[in-house]
């Protein structure tokens, strides 16, 4: 064995201790430190030739890497929807690293029997039925990949092939309908051999919604006379946060031929809570299903699930058996649904989070996430220098300068945010306007961040008298 690594084998309780000391330290720093350092570039160094053992690497990283990470785990970084990661999420994590099991399945463990239970309760949380099965994958993109990918198979199986089998090419060209996709919607479709182009938006309704309008959705299906399509419906977009009527579009199953994918990547943790739960009605009727973890769960990156009706196409499409034993029965290895083979035991922080937290704190976490983005929201409506783009509906607020809002002002006003430290949020374009956006994901932010961020935005925008909440 090399000295180094014998070294460390010596003395691997002590260096546990020393990892759990530094992030002890980080972590509890976290609302304190700057949320985006200063941009300072760390230069690449040349590949070690003999290491320094874990305790040289943890210095090394403390004084050249750790500085420039982001607080993105912390109570006030609102860009993108982040969330951050519960102190049982990152026990679950640490132990996850801690076992490294091969979470395929045939793994001679016990693993996958803690995956299928964490799996039956967030089936439940999110309020869908038996008929769902999931499997665990990295995150958004890679769920709603995997729910298009029986997309496709299922309609090759309305022409009568099998695209698992004889390649997408048989298809044709393919109808992807939504009203306000993600942009990992075309990602997927692109990976999956279908074609971005083959994504037709159909209009909103009106009054400044992201919601599809069902009647146009009907008749966009009604047009392709007969040939199946696919219908991705959007439960929460990330710009405002607008739900489809999923009752509505699954309805619409009785007369029309398509496979119904939700991508219900944040938004469906409104299942949560009892005020916005029915934004989600009707989501157990979809074929497949998108909700990302590493969000709004607050587990660790990365982490997401992708349940579906159909687990017959997932076996088909994903799994791993030489052709001569045919294809699994019964309950198949999660080798067999999913695009990876081997795996990260990626459920174990969810478990420990649903363990020790059960529905009721992960429904505090949304409500109170929910209460501080209208809190934020009014305290924008009241200044002078800002403006509203859209009701807060969930938990995302999207405003833009009430005076001339260029990119590049309003680009400028999102920097001074972030270079207060105060804060971090993203830039977007919603409604012909440039825009930013802060979405309250983190199960540590409280009214005070919430009142700081507004600070540091009002001052950034110029206002003269910062704003102290509603
Ligand atoms: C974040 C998000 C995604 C993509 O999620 P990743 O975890 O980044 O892959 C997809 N759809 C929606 C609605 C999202 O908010």
């Amino acid at each position: 064995m090399h000295p180094a690594l014998a070294d460390d084998l010596s003395r691997l309780p002590e260096l546990l201790q020393s990892a759990r000391d530094f992030a002890a330290r980080e972590v509890s720093g976290i609302g304190d430190r700057p949320v985006v350092p200063p941009a300072e570039t760390t230069k690449a160094r040349p590949l070690p030739a003999e290491g320094v053992g874990a305790e040289g690497a943890l210095a090394r990283f403390a004084e050249r890497w750790a500085p420039g990470f982001s607080a993105s785990a912390g109570p006030r970084y609102l860009g993108f929807v982040t969330g951050g990661a519960t102190p049982a999420a990152v026990t679950g994590d640490w132990l996850t690293s801690a076992y490294d099991q091969n979470a395929t399945g045939g793994d001679a463990s016990s693993a996958s029997g803690l995956e299928r239970e964490t799996l039956g309760w967030l089936r439940e949380l999110f309020g869908l039925g038996e008929a769902h099965s999931g499997a665990f994958v990295t995150g958004a993109t890679v769920s709603n990949t995997v729910g298009l990918a029986l997309a496709r198979e299922w309609l090759g199986e309305r022409l009568g092939v099998r695209v698992s089998e004889v390649g997408a090419a048989a298809l044709g060209p393919v109808d992807v309908l939504s009203g306000s996709p993600h942009s990992s919607i075309p990602k997927a479709l692109s990976v999956l051999g279908i074609g971005r182009d083959r994504l037709r938006t159909v209009p909103v309704l009106p009054g400044g919604r992201e919601a599809v309008d069902v009647a146009r959705l009907a008749d966009a299906l009604e047009a392709l006379d007969g040939r199946p399509a696919v219908v991705v419906a959007n439960a929460g977009t990330v710009n405002t946060v607008d739900f489809d009527d999923l009752r509505a579009i699954a309805e619409l199953k009785e007369r029309y031929d398509f496979w119904l994918h939700v991508d219900a990547a944040f938004g469906g943790f409104a299942a949560l809570s009892p005020e916005h739960a029915h934004l989600t009605d009707g989501i157990d009727a979809a074929d497949s299903v998108c909700v990302d973890l590493h969000k709004w769960l607050n587990v660790p990156y990365d982490a997401a699930v992708q349940f579906t009706r159909h687990r017959n196409l997932q076996v088909r499409v994903f799994h791993n058996a030489s052709p001569y034993l045919g294809l699994p029965t019964g309950e198949p290895d999660f080798v067999h649904l999913t695009p990876e083979n081997s795996r990260r035991l990626r459920a174990l922080p969810s478990w420990f989070s649903l363990a020790a937290y059960g529905r009721a704190g992960h429904r505090e976490i949304v409500e109170r996430n929910v209460a501080q983005a209208r809190r934020l929201g009014e305290g924008i409506a009241a200044v002078r220098e800002l403006r509203l783009l859209a009701p807060v509906r969930l938990n995302v607020v999207c405003f833009t300068l009430a005076g001339s809002a260029t990119r590049e002002r309003v680009h400028a006003l999102g920097r001074a945010v972030a270079e207060s430290g105060e804060a971090f949020l993203t830039p977007t374009f919603y409604e012909g306007a440039h825009a930013l956006r802060a979405a309250f994901s983190n199960w540590r932010t409280s009214e005070t961040d919430t009142d700081r961020v507004l600070e540091a935005v009002t001052r950034a925008a110029g206002s003269p008298r910062p704003a102290t909440g509603s």
